[in-house]
């Protein structure tokens, strides 16, 4: 039996969203987690624990936050939310995995998920010359814990460096200033430090002067537009690749002929789902003369997870991943490059690339769109 305190608790802090949903089980069946035989979620039965007030929530750590279920299911329920309201429960009854609290540690004593030290955040710009977003500056780049942490990703942080660079945007970063967006504290429930961390970042941002940001990861652009906007940040938000191809569109950057060979584009869920299609991203790479795209068979607002995002980076899973389905996906179409543009999609399609011996080159669109400028 659940007594209505224990019920009024979850349905609030789920929303109520999951009052929607009358248990039809399209989310379970579409969950890619359950078609690909990674630790899966039984999504229709988490969303009839929400409605009653149960708060039993077995899988709710391997949800990727995708939101792939939500194409299909017919009463557009917020599914993601819900799994984020019991993931706060979880983690308010103390009963979070014990590698999202030490991830959590990491964050609070070093601004960063991944262990990394704050001086070393700012490494992947020696010798650039970039300003101190603090000292004014039209755009305030902000660099994102997962590509400043990880040194395969400090060639696409140059490479939109350069690229800002040519095109003569006014830009600059915090340095070993920049915290993490909170993203991670969002998923794994953390609510009080999540609302700690959202308050001095948007002081920070506010106090640069600057009139854009713009993002490396999608998912730090997905938070600040959404999440932050709604608690006072005023500044306009962008990812990079809508950044960019605002600039093409200005004339302030153009493409050279390229041999570009045949490339496939892996559309980032935070780029697609969630913010509208990855529009942005086929604009701008169309505006190279002469590239071959090839589509690979779920793609846009279809596409699939790379598996690392609602922190299941944090978390170690058996078997075979949503990211070895993704690069056989992409080897089928033909292309000799898969590109995207999301740090986490990256780090994920790379290493299945390297673990499956799958001989296609993973790149950032960034560095794909440097080797082709003019
Ligand atoms: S698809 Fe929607 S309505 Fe159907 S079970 Fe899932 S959440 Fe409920
Ligand atoms: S958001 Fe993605 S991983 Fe989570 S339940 Fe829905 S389809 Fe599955």
């Amino acid at each position: 039996m659940v007594d209505d305190s224990r019920w009024e608790k979850v349905t609030n802090l789920t929303g109520f969203d999951g009052n929607e949903c009358f248990q039809c089980g399209a989310c379970t069946a579409t969950c890619p987690l359950g078609y690909m035989g990674e630790e899966t979620i039984d999504t229709r039965n988490l969303m009839r624990r929400a409605q009653i007030g149960l708060d039993l929530s077995e899988g709710i750590w391997n949800c990727s936050t995708c939101k792939l279920c939500e194409n299909s299911c017919p009463r557009q329920v917020n599914i993601v939310n819900v799994i984020r309201g019991l993931r706060q429960l979880e983690f308010e009854d103390r009963k979070a995995p014990d590698k999202i609290v030490a991830m959590l540690w990491d964050i609070y004593e070093n601004g960063n998920p991944w262990g990394g030290k704050k001086s070393d955040r700012s490494k992947w710009s020696e010798g650039l010359q970039i300003k101190d977003a603090d000292n004014g500056s039209d755009v305030l780049l902000y660099v994102g814990c997962d590509a400043a942490y990880n040194k395969n990703l400090h060639g696409s942080l140059r490479s939109l460096a350069d690229l800002l660079k040519k095109a003569g945007v006014d830009f600059g970063t915090l340095g070993n200033k920049e915290r993490c967006c909170g993203e991670p504290v969002r998923n794994a429930g953390e609510a009080y430090y999540l609302d700690d961390l959202v308050r001095d970042n948007i002081a920070t941002f506010e106090k640069t002067g600057a009139k854009t940001i713009v993002a490396f990861s999608p998912h730090c652009e997905h938070m600040f537009e959404k999440y932050y906007r709604e608690r006072g940040l005023k500044i306009e938000v962008k990812h990079y690749s809508e950044y960019l191809n605002d600039l093409v569109k200005k004339g302030k950057l153009s493409f050279k002929e390229g041999k570009t060979g045949k490339i496939t584009i892996h559309d980032p869920c935070y780029l697609s789902r969630y913010d509208g299609g990855g529009d942005d991203l086929r604009e701008i790479l169309h505006s190279i003369p002469g590239i071959e795209v090839k589509e690979m068979e779920s793609s846009g607002k279809n596409s699939l997870c790379c598996g690392g995002g609602g922190n299941r980076m944090f978390i170690d899973f058996e078997g075979k991943r949503l990211s070895d389905f993704r690069m056989e996906q992409a080897r089928s179409t033909g292309a000799e490059t898969v590109l995207t543009a999301c740090p986490v999609c990256n780090m994920n399609l790379t290493d299945s690339g390297k673990t499956n011996g799958i001989d296609l080159k993973v790149k950032e669109v960034s560095e794909f769109l440097e080797e082709n400028v003019k």
